[in-house]
């Protein structure tokens, strides 16, 4: 079997095991005489999945009865909008840092919906980074606070979380349940599922209960937070499938331990970047306070280069390293999947394709 190293941001590499585990189950799941996907929503295959991955969820999580975990079709970017029609009352401000490309489509839809304040915004500084605490201007009653825990195309990353006043609303797509943090510092948090948890096309959502009933009566049912909360994700189909493989994810996930799934998330990423630092042929894109564990950003002298470093990697095994197709440069995404190995083997290549062309 040939599988190559995929650096990809999303949809991204996701763990061998899990992927032979629904091989294997794909025709006849548990003995029912057919896939998971052609099972009824309502039945006890799929419920049992369902139960399961919300449970894995709030454990590695380690949530509270207060907080609901949702499971949303639309994907991250749904949220963007989602969060303001359900959070942001009529005459109320909500406050949001600008820390880059994803940020800024979440402010662009907040402004669409109601009052929004940018409490600080460094969205085109470069060599790229967040925000400070103490940058950020915030609006007194503010109905919340949205920041990008991690910014996939720029590279650049939170290390802490600000703690505000009003609720604290992050879009986590590119590194949830890459780290231990906090919960409770936030009103809500939301991820696409694409980078640390399975295929793409829906969002895990994660909400104090309390906060879903400030929907105003004109938001329309699907797309309201209560609405979810109240069927448990099961208003509506669901994303059968997407479900199933989070469950076989975070099964994953419980089995390996978040604490050395962490530990070797943060030592791919410093092997990466020692890489980077070693010399001056190659140059990193963030400031090194906010170096992303998840997406590994890098320049090289000249675009011919990048280019000739994108198509020689690829010859050797090596997929989606082409950064963002707004920035340019390199961009190697290392989710909890990614194996320590593909680092080493990209650390090498790096060496051996500087002492070729530095
Ligand atoms: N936020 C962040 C930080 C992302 O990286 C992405 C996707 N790469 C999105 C939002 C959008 O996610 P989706 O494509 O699921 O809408």
């Amino acid at each position: 079997m040939a599988r190559v190293y995929n650096f990809s941001a999303g949809p991204a590499t996701l763990p061998l095991e899990v992927l032979e585990e629904a091989q294997r189950e794909l025709t006849d799941y548990k003995g029912c005489g057919m896939s998971i996907m052609e099972c009824s929503h309502r039945g006890k295959e799929y419920s049992d999945v369902h139960e399961e991955a919300t449970a894995n969820i709030r454990e590695l999580l380690g949530l509270g009865d207060d907080y609901a975990v949702l499971f949303l079709q639309g994907g991250a970017s749904t949220q963007f909008a989602m969060a303001p029609m359900n959070l942001l009352g009529q005459g109320q401000t909500a406050d949001y840092v600008n820390s880059g490309a994803w940020a800024s489509k979440a402010v662009k839809e907040a402004k669409i919906l109601g009052k929004v304040n940018v409490a600080a915004d460094c969205a085109d500084e470069i060599p790229t980074r967040v925000p400070r605490a103490d940058e950020l201007r915030l609006t007194p009653g503010a109905a919340y606070v949205h920041i990008t825990s991690n910014e996939t195309i720029s590279g650049a990353q939170y290390k802490s979380f600000p703690q505000t006043d009003a609720p604290l609303v992050a879009d986590m797509s590119s590194d949830i349940l890459s780290r231990p943090f906090d919960p409770f510092l936030f009103g809500m948090f939301y991820a696409g599922l694409q980078k640390n948890l399975g295929p793409a096309g829906a969002a895990l959502v994660v909400i104090r209960r309390d906060l879903a009933d400030r929907v105003p009566d004109s938001v329309p049912t699907m797309l309201r937070y209560k609405t979810h909360i109240e069927k448990d994700s099961l208003f509506n189909t669901p994303p059968c499938f997407a479900i199933y493989i989070i469950m076989l994810v975070t099964r994953w996930l419980k089995k390996h331990g978040m604490d050395k799934i962490y530990k070797q998330n943060v030592d791919k990423a410093a092997r990466l970047y020692a890489a980077i630092d070693a010399g001056d042929f190659y140059r990193g894109t963030a400031v090194p306070e906010c170096r992303s564990d998840m997406n590994v950003t890098f320049r090289l002298p000249t675009e011919e280069l990048e280019a000739a470093f994108v198509q020689e990697s690829s010859a050797h095994g090596f997929q989606g390293l082409k950064g963002h197709r707004s920035v340019g440069g390199l961009r190697a995404s290392i989710y909890n999947a990614f194996p320590p190995q593909g680092v080493d083997a990209l650390v090498a290549f790096m060496q051996d394709f500087e002492a070729k062309n530095g």
